[in-house]
C-alpha cells in the first residue's frame, strides 16, 4: 500500500492507494498547529486506513520550501511550526519504508497535469490560491527544475506595499489576495463574499501576478486550484478580461479552474511516487 499525505495550512489529507492510479481510501482533518499531535493523528490516519497492510512509500506534500536530502521543511510561511522537525524520520521509523517530501502545491500541479486540467498540455502553470499562495511550473509531465522550488505567490507587486509577516516581506502577491489577506484587506470572508467590486479588485491583482507569471512561464495554460477555485465563478471573467488586456507581447494562454479540487495533491504524490 501507498500512501499520500497532503498537508495544508487548514487541513490535512491522508489517502491510500494500491496502484498509483486510484485513491482507495481518504481521510481528513484540520491541521494542529502542535506538531507532535499533528504527526500522532498522521499516524493514526495511516493506521486506521491500511488496517495492519504493510506501507511501501510515503509521500507527505508540504506547503513551504523543502530540502529533500535531510528530509526537512526549511521555510514555510503558512506552517512555522513544522520547520526543521525531523518529518521524514518519525514517519519511517513507524512505518518501516522510506518517506518522501514534496512542495505541496508542485504535488498539486503535477496531479493536475497528470490526471486533470492539465492531462492534453506540455507547459502548465498551476497557480492554488488557499490559505496562502502558491503555485508550480509542470514541464512534459513534471515538475521542472528550480534551485529552491517556485514561489509565485512572493512576487512583489506593490512597490510601496504592506509588510506581510509571514514572508518578511512587502507588497507581495500573497499579501493581497490570499486567503489569510482576503478577510484583512476587504473585511469579509471570502466565502461570504458576493460582492462584484471586490471580486473585481481580487481578479485585478491576481491578474497582475499572472502577466508576471506568463511571461516569465510562457505555459500553454494557466490552472487555478486551492480552495478559491471553488469561487471561481466569481472572478475568472475578470480574471481573463485584464490577463487579455494587459498581456501583449504574445498570446495569452487558456485559464482555467483546476478539476480535482482538494484532490489534486493526492493525485500528484501518487504519481510521484511512481517516478521515484
Ligand atoms: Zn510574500
Amino acid at each position: 500500500m501507498f500512501i499520500a499525505i497532503d498537508v495544508g495550512g487548514t487541513h490535512i489529507r491522508v489517502a491510500s492507494s494500491k496502484n498509483l492510479k486510484t485513491i482507495q481510501q481518504i481521510k481528513r482533518f484540520s491541521t494542529p498547529k502542535n506538531f507532535n499531535l499533528a504527526i500522532g493523528k498522521i499516524t493514526m490516519a495511516i493506521k486506521e486506513i491500511i488496517q495492519k497492510q504493510k506501507v511501501q512509500k510515503i509521500i507527505i506534500g508540504l506547503p513551504g520550501v523543502i530540502d529533500q536530502k535531510k528530509g526537512k521543511l526549511l521555510t514555510a510561511p503558512n506552517l512555522k511550526n513544522w520547520v526543521n522537525k525531523p518529518l521524514t524520520n518519525l514517519l519511517s521509523k513507524k512505518f518501516n519504508c522510506s518517506v518522501l517530501l514534496a512542495n505541496d502545491n508542485d504535488l498539486a500541479g503535477l496531479g493536475e497535469a497528470i490526471f486533470g486540467a492539465g492531462k492534453k498540455h506540455q507547459l502548465i502553470a498551476y497557480i492554488a490560491i488557499g490559505t496562502g499562495l502558491g503555485g508550480t511550473r509542470i514541464v512534459n509531465k513534471q515538475i521542472d527544475q528550480s534551485a529552491y522550488g517556485f514561489e509565485p505567490g512572493h512576487q512583489i507587486i506593490q512597490k510601496n506595499g504592506k509588510y506581510w509577516p509571514h514572508c518578511q516581506q512587502k507588497g507581495c502577491l500573497e499579501s493581497l489576495i490570499s486567503g489569510r489577506a482576503f478577510y484583512k484587506n476587504y473585511k469579509i470572508k471570502p466565502e461570504k463574499c458576493q460582492n462584484k467590486k471586490i471580486w473585481r479588485d481580487f481578479a485585478h491583482l491576481l491578474g497582475q501576478g499572472l502577466v508576471n507569471t506568463i511571461v516569465l512561464w510562457s505555459p500553454n495554460i494557466v490552472i487555478i486550484g486551492g480552495g478559491f477555485a471553488q469561487r471561481s465563478h466569481l472572478f475568472l471573467k475578470p480574471l481573463k478580461e485584464f490577463v487579455k488586456k494587459n498581456l501583449l507581447i504574445f498570446k495569452p494562454p487558456m485559464i482555467v479552474k483546476g478539476n480535482l479540487g482538494d484532490q489534486a495533491g493526492i493525485y500528484g504524490g501518487f504519481h510521484f511516487l511512481k517516478t521515484k
